[in-house]
């Protein structure tokens, strides 16, 4: 299984720890951590005067206490807790009550499309483990039965399941995550920064050249590739893809984002979806999951009419790279990638 690609590359950190040493910017704090099962990067400065290194040591403290809160792979989190009451109303870490509230209403916004209680089928597909493969369709209609996020309660720090449900904050973690490296980033006066958590970008303020971070977004095609670049400030950029995690059976190929309306990886007619908001991670991780299981249509109806501030860019299995309007402004494109690009309008034509 691939494991380890990350839908954007963020190559301003490449390139600014390229030149490490030898400009006028001193080197960052950062480095590269493997956590929440994927490979994350971080690049701080201390341009106004913040605690770069404390902020740093903080981030990593961070993720591993985030880790342990809402991995269900771990038998001791609250998430392994909830999951295993049996539909018993547990009373959870009130961090963790938020999370699952927040995701309760990214599925509702999505008309299901994101969903937590999907980790059965998750489950099923062995995606959670390194052994991999294609349940019977008869195990998917028994498991979908279970999977509906209008059963899960939250009342205060008390969540219940319904019968037979368990979830899976895979889809929005990573999201929450860079939410909480904002916050640190703030509260140690960090102006510029960088952080990549495995296909979850937040950029700080801009380069300290001044200069926008550059955040490539991956060729689903050709993962050493880009489809283009986009150059923010202040954003997160979050973009999930079929080609972040996958195995091949019989020749096909399945990918880790499942269609809750099927119980199969979503085959939307999209290959990559990345969300870029200034102001909400978890929200973009959230959309960024929804969207591709969408497919375009749909998409890019939620983005003119769902009510959520957010840009996006949509690749497509046929070859064409869909920026919407506030994203084109931002955007690169990657000459000689072989897509067609098109900008999204924000009115329907
Ligand atoms: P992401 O990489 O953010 O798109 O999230 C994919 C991960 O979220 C998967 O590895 C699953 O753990 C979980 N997941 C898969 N499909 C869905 C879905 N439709 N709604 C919510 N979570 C999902
Ligand atoms: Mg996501």
């Amino acid at each position: 299984m691939r494991r380890f690609f990350t839908g954007l590359l963020a190559a301003g950190l490449m390139m600014t720890l390229a030149g490490c040493g030898s400009g006028e910017t001193a080197a960052p704090a950062g480095g590269t951590l493997y956590a929440m099962d994927t490979v994350m990067n971080f690049a701080y400065y201390n341009t106004d005067g913040g605690d770069a290194d404390t902020a740093y040591t903080q981030t990593t403290q961070e993720i591993e206490r985030l880790e342990q809160l809402l991995s269900r792979t771990r038998s001791d989190s609250e998430i392994s807790q909830l999951n295993g009451a049996g539909g018993a109303p547990t009373i959870v870490d009130g961090e963790v009550a938020a999370i699952i509230a927040d995701a309760l209403t990214y599925s509702t916004a999505t008309d299901g499309a994101f969903d937590i209680t999907i980790a059965p089928v998750v489950t099923a597909w062995g995606f959670t483990t390194d052994h991999q493969q294609v349940p019977e369709q008869s195990e998917l209609d028994r498991l979908l039965k279970s999977v509906d996020y209008r059963r899960v309660s939250v009342d205060g720090d008390t969540v219940t399941l319904g019968a037979g449900q368990s979830i899976d904050l895979g889809g929005i973690a990573k999201g929450y995550a860079s939410d909480r490296v904002k916050a640190i980033l703030e509260k140690n006066g960090i102006t510029s920064a960088m952080a990549s958590l495995g296909g979850n970008v937040y950029v700080r303020g801009s380069k300290p050249d001044g200069s926008a971070w550059r955040v490539a977004v991956q060729d689903p095609k050709n993962t050493a590739a880009y489809a283009g670049v986009l150059s923010l400030t202040d954003s997160f950029a979050v973009t999930s893809g079929g080609y972040q995690r996958y195995f091949t059976q019989d020749g096909k190929t399945y990918h880790h984002i499942i269609d809750p309306a099927t119980g199969a990886p979503a085959e939307s007619g999209l290959t990559s979806v990345t969300i870029i908001s200034p102001d909400n991670g978890t929200m973009c991780d959230a959309f960024s999951t929804a969207l591709f299981v969408m497919g375009e249509k749909k998409a890019i109806d939620f983005w003119r009419t769902g009510g959520y501030n957010f840009e996006m860019v949509l690749i497509t299995a046929d070859g064409r790279v869909l920026v919407s309007e506030g994203a084109a402004k931002h955007f690169e494109q990657e000459k000689g990638s072989g897509y067609a690009y098109e900008t999204i309008p924000r009115t329907a034509p």
